[in-house]
């Protein structure tokens, strides 16, 4: 096969070296990454910020001596590669700890070079007190800040995973921390209601969330790093983890003349071929196809990073492996709560023009993650976004407790082998009460799509009742549950009333209908609907949610 020459040593391409070398003991290959470590954890970088990984060692997946002594590759860590020479098939690397150039030929060359955060052009950012975190160093240098006694209060600039990650991390090391975003809301793919979620337990852990204010600038004067906000408020630090999203490091790529979008992604063949058929990219640094609408997008997690690392491996070897594509299944711990989504989210629908009703439907629903009579049971939040015709799954977000990881990656199973409703609705699933309920949540979640396509019932949004709409709740818990809490405004009829005292109700009046989940909201609703009620919405997920969005 020849000689294969690696560049970047960390998901994508140790785990292509590693692979190459099960398969093809005679190939010569050459891993080179301009880091000090290789094949580290990037994910659990956070978690190593926390204390909660205490080992830098435990970071350290695969060693560098193991990759050279068991899989027989030729390891060169602090070596940085500058260019590429395409018609020759050599590239130029700076050994960084010897400062010497040299040259290295390859017959196969695979980019996978991740990566970076971005770090915006704002004053006062070169300051030492403002971090990213991206690597080992970045990690060790941000837990020598959390542990150092002095510092008290941290701003995260950034409200995306790794920013909610490391906040909670630093929170937990006992630092005051301020979170700062300038969207309207954490967590970007999230739509709006399931973000407040987050942002509600965010707060409760006494996180400060300032939202829709960018960073205009810092100004770091001893030991505080003042943060300037665009509102014109200003939050003081004694340090700063900037989060706010990365770039690809495709500049090899792109002097080299190799196909890249206009983000900066490398151009790859579904075999993952770039643009030049000797040289092939995986990882953060491609262009991947995103299966939901066929179309390219970027995705950077470490799971398709790993699988491509694989394909490409095994196509070097010889193979025909094709990559199918990235849905973007993720999930992430914040605080209290797991955050997980897979496919569009209804923002992006939007954007793209759908309308629902016409073009897509969804349904907001509230589960718990295992039977309620077992201890410790937990809501689950589940919007599931589909076709009209049920036919087509969009994408899934789940907020809530133990249990959203398997229920999103079920969800995203389904849409791979193209599944609608109906195969979520039919998907016989594994029960025992500590782990689930008879009805899972998926189920339940494709049962309510399933009412909702054969239009049995209908759901309000969840900023409903919007003001001026006239829309008016109608209650259907019981008078006890409404002393903990009731709507501003409402009509309260237990449900098991609700068939003797229709006639309170005026039958020209649009109702939502309120419970404390969700489930004797849609039965009121079926009550109503067939006592000639026209106008009979029900509010998802019920009181759960509506108070968390009024
Ligand atoms: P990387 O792992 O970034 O490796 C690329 C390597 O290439 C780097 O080490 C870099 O130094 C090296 N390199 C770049 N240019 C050169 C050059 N010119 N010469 C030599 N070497 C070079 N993903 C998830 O799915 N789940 C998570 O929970 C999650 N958490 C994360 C938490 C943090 C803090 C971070 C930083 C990332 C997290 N990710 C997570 C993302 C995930 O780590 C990445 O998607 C994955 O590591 C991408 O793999 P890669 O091999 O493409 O790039």
């Amino acid at each position: 096969m020849g000689k294969t020459v690696i560049i970047g040593g960390v998901a994508a391409g140790a785990g292509c070296a590693a692979r190459l070398r099960r398969l093809d003991e005679g190939a010569e290959i050459v891993l080179l990454e301009r880091g000090p470590y290789i094949s580290y954890a990037n994910c659990g970088l956070p978690y190593y910020v926390g204390n909660v990984i205490q080992s830098k060692d435990a970071l350290l997946v695969t060693k560098e001596e193991t990759l050279r002594e068991r899989f027989r590759v030729d390891v060169r860590t602090r070596n940085e590669v500058t260019s590429i020479d395409r018609k020759q098939k050599k590239i130029l690397v700076t050994d960084l700890a010897a400062n010497r150039a040299y040259e290295e030929s390859y017959d196969k060359l695979v980019i996978a070079t991740g990566s970076s955060p971005v770090r915006p052009r704002i004053p006062g950012i070169d300051s030492d007190r403002i971090f990213t975190l991206w690597t080992v160093p970045d990690a060790e240098k941000i837990r020598s800040m959390a542990s150092d006694s002095q510092n008290k209060k941290a701003v995260v600039v950034g409200g995306g995973f790794i920013g909610l990650e490391t906040a909670e991390n630093l929170r937990k090391e006992g630092l005051q921390v301020s979170i700062v975003e300038a969207l309207d809301q954490v967590m970007a793919p999230f739509d709006r209601e399931m973000a407040m979620l987050l942002e509600e337990n965010i707060r409760e852990n006494g996180v400060e969330l300032y939202l829709s204010d960018g960073v205009a600038s810092f100004r770091t004067e001893d030991r505080t790093v003042f943060v300037r906000l665009s509102s014109g408020r200003e939050i003081s630090a004694d340090f700063v983890i900037l989060s706010i999203g990365v770039r690809p490091n495709s500049q090899l790529a792109v002097q080299a003349g190799l196909k890249c979008n206009e983000r900066g992604g490398i151009c790859v063949d579904e075999q993952l071929r770039t643009s030049d058929p000797d040289i092939y990219a995986a990882g953060d640094v491609i262009e991947v196809n995103d299966p939901v609408f066929g179309e390219k997008t970027m995705i950077p997690l470490a799971g398709p990073a790993n699988r491509q690392a694989r394909i490409v491996a095994d196509n070097i070897a010889g193979g025909q492996e094709r990559y199918r594509g990235t849905q973007g299944a993720s999930v992430a711990r914040v605080f209290d709560l797991t955050a997980a989504s897979v496919g569009a989210g209804e923002k992006k629908l939007i954007r793209r023009g759908m309308v629902r009703g016409r073009d897509y439907e969804k349904v907001v629903i509230s589960q718990n993650s295992h039977a309620g009579y077992y201890p410790g049971a937990l809501p689950l939040i589940i919007k599931l976004l589909f076709s009209p015709d049920g036919k087509k799954i969009f994408g899934a977000q789940i907020v809530g407790g133990d249990g959203a990881d398997k229920r999103i990656d079920t969800i995203g199973t389904v849409m791979q082998m193209g599944g609608g409703i109906a195969e979520l609705k039919n998907l016989e699933l594994a029960y025992a009460p500590p782990y689930s309920s008879a009805k899972d949540p998926v189920n339940m979640a494709a049962f309510a799509a399933e009412n909702v396509i054969r239009k049995l019932v209908s759901f309000a949004e969840w900023d409903d009742p919007k003001p001026d709409s006239g829309e008016m709740i109608l209650d259907v818990r019981e008078e006890a549950e409404r002393l903990a809490w009731a709507p501003k405004e409402s009509v309260n009829i237990p449900l098991g009333q609700l068939r003797g005292r229709l006639e309170e109700l005026d039958r020209k009046q649009h109702y939502i209908v309120l419970c404390a989940v969700g489930v004797r909201a849609y039965t009121a609703a079926r009550i109503l609907l067939q006592h000639g009620f026209d106008h009979i919405k029900v509010y998802p997920g019920g009181a759960r949610l509506y108070r968390s969005f009024h």
